[in-house]
C-alpha cells in the first residue's frame, strides 16, 4: 500500500462513514500513524439519499471527499480499498490493493440492506443505501413514466405508475412523502398527456404503526401527514415476495408495481476473520464492551452501525443511526489518545439527542428528549439539523439553495436520467405484463 513504517503505533480505521470520520478528526496531531481505508473515496450522507432518488438534490451535494476531510492531517493516510479479510492473529488486513498490518484496528463499516433471505425481493426490488443505488432509483422512476406514456394497456400503465415502499421507518416515510409531492406538483406538468392521478404510492409496514422507534404521537402525525398527501398507508402487512411486477403479502392484499423499494431492514457489514459466531450479535453486529473493544480483543474496536454495545438502557445496542456512530467515534478517539498516554479509557455513555423525520413540505415530526412537536416548526428544525451535520461548507450552501429554490418554485430539477437503469437480472417487464 506504500505506507511507510513509523515509530508511532499504527491505527487502521476501516470505513469513512459517520463513525470513522468523527474518530479520525479526534486523532489529528496525535502521536500515531492513522490509516483510513474505504471502498469509496467519499463520505455518504445517507439521511438525504431519498432526496437524490427523487430529484430534489444532486448526488454530489450529499457526498464529500474523504481526502479533503483529512487534508493537512500529519501522519494520516487514506487508501481507496475494499477490505476483504482480517487476520487477527497476525494483525493483518487484506484488501483488494494489498495487505497492511495494524497495531490497533477500528471497524466502522456500517450496515447494508437486509432482505432477510428473500431472493426475489433482492433481485427485483430497489435498495437505497448508497449513492449509486439512489441514482438507479431516480432513473427507474423517470423511466417508468416515460414507458407509461407509450403503452395503451391500462394494467401495465398503472403498474409503471405505482410504487410500493416496504418499511415504515424514517426512510420509507420520507421517500413516500417525497414521491407524493412529485405526483402532486411535478408529474401533471411534466406529463400532461398522461393521467398521473392514477399513480399510487403505497407504504407497507409490517408493524402496527409507522416510525416505531419514535413516539406514538410522532407515528400518528406522520401517518396523517402522509394520508393528506395521498399516500396509501398499509399497516400490519408483511411483504412476502416480488417478481418484478407482482407483490404478494401475508394477507389477501397484493400490489402490481414496476417499482418496489425495500427499506425494511439493515444488517451490519461484517468482515471475514471477524465474522465468527462468537463475535456477532443479532443483525451481524460485532459485540463490543463499553470501551468499544470487540469481545475477546484489546486492540480491535468497532463503532457505529456495525457495533453492538449492550447497556442497561440499550439492551439491544444503540440505534443504527448517525448520532450513536458520531458519538462513539468521538469517544473512541479520546480513548485512543488516552491509550497513547497510558491513561485509563472512559466508558461510552450515549446522549440521546432525539430523532426526527420529514414527510414533506412543512410537515415533519420531531421527538426531543423533553419535548415533541410536529408540523412547520418541526420541518424547519429538521432542515437546520441536516444542514448542520452535512459535511462540507459547499455542500451546505448547495443543499440550502436547492431547498429554498424547490420550496419557492414547488420544483425538483434534478429529475434526470443520466445513467439509464437496467438491473442485471431484471425480468422482461413487457413480457411479464402480458402474462
Ligand atoms: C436511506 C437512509 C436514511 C437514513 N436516515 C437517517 C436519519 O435521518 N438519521 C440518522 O441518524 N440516521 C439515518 N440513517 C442511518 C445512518 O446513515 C447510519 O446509522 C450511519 O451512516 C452509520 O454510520 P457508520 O459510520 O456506522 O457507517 P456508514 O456511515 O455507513 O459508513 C460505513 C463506511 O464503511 C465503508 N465500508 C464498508 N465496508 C467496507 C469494506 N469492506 N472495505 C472498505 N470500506 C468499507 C463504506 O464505504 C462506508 O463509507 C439513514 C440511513 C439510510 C440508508
Amino acid at each position: 500500500m506504500n505506507i511507510p513504517q513509523s515509530s508511532s503505533p499504527r491505527f487502521v480505521i476501516i470505513g469513512g462513514g459517520f463513525g470513522g470520520i468523527a474518530l479520525a478528526k479526534k486523532l489529528r496531531d496525535k502521536e500515531a500513524q492513522v490509516v483510513l481505508l474505504d471502498k469509496h473515496n467519499y463520505h455518504n450522507f445517507q439521511p438525504l439519499l431519498y432526496q437524490v432518488s427523487t430529484g430534489g438534490l444532486e448526488p454530489d451535494s450529499i457526498a464529500y471527499p474523504i481526502r479533503k476531510v483529512l487534508q493537512g492531517y500529519p501522519n494520516f493516510y487514506f487508501r481507496l480499498a475494499n477490505v476483504l479479510e482480517i487476520d487477527t492473529n497476525k494483525r493483518k488486513i487484506s484488501t483488494n490493493i494489498g495487505d497492511i498490518n495494524y497495531d490497533y484496528l477500528v471497524v466502522a463499516t456500517g450496515s447494508r440492506t437486509n432482505y432477510f433471505g428473500n431472493k426475489g425481493i433482492e433481485a427485483m426490488g430497489m435498495a437505497m443505501k448508497t449513492i449509486p443505488q439512489s441514482l438507479n432509483l431516480r432513473s427507474l422512476i423517470l423511466e417508468n413514466f416515460e414507458q407509461a406514456l407509450l403503452t395503451d394497456d391500462l394494467h401495465a400503465r398503472d403498474a409503471l405508475m405505482n410504487f410500493v415502499i416496504v418499511g415504515g421507518g424514517p426512510t420509507g416515510v420520507e421517500l413516500a412523502g417525497a414521491l407524493a409531492e412529485i405526483k402532486k406538483g411535478i408529474l401533471p406538468k411534466d406529463y400532461p398527456d398522461l393521467d398521473t392521478r392514477r399513480a399510487q404510492i403505497n407504504l407497507v409496514q409490517a408493524g402496527d404503526r409507522l416510525l416505531p422507534a419514535m413516539s406514538e404521537v410522532a407515528s400518528r402525525k406522520a401517518e396523517r401527514f402522509l394520508e393528506e398527501l395521498g399516500v396509501n398507508v398499509w399497516k400490519n402487512i408483511r411483504v412476502a415476495d416480488y417478481d418484478g411486477l407482482h407483490v404478494t403479502t401475508d394477507t389477501d392484499t397484493s400490489f402490481n408495481t414496476a417499482t418496489l423499494v425495500w427499506a425494511a431492514g439493515v444488517s451490519a457489514v461484517s468482515i471475514k476473520g471477524l465474522d465468527a459466531k462468537e463475535f456477532l450479535c443479532r443483525g451481524n453486529r460485532l459485540k463490543v464492551n463499553k470501551f468499544h473493544q470487540v469481545e475477546g480483543f484489546k486492540e480491535i474496536f468497532a463503532i457505529g452501525d456495525v457495533a453492538q454495545m449492550e447497556t442497561e438502557d440499550f439492551p439491544n445496542g444503540h440505534p443504527m443511526m448517525a448520532q450513536p456512530a458520531i458519538q462513539q467515534g468521538r469517544n473512541l478517539g479520546d480513548n485512543l489518545v488516552r491509550l497513547l498516554e497510558n491513561k485509563p479509557m472512559k466508558p461510552f455513555v450515549y446522549k440521546d439527542k432525539g430523532s426526527m423525520a420529514t414527510v414533506g413540505r412543512n410537515k415533519a415530526v420531531v421527538d426531543l428528549p423533553k419535548v415533541k412537536f410536529q408540523g412547520v416548526f418541526a420541518w424547519f428544525v429538521w432542515m437546520f439539523v441536516h444542514l448542520y451535520f452535512l459535511i462540507g461548507f459547499r455542500n451546505r450552501v448547495v443543499v440550502f439553495i436547492n431547498w429554498v429554490y424547490n420550496y419557492v418554485r414547488f420544483d425538483r430539477e434534478a429529475r434526470l436520467i443520466i445513467r439509464p437503469f437496467k438491473k442485471q437480472n431484471q425480468v422482461d417487464r413487457n413480457k411479464l405484463m402480458q402474462d
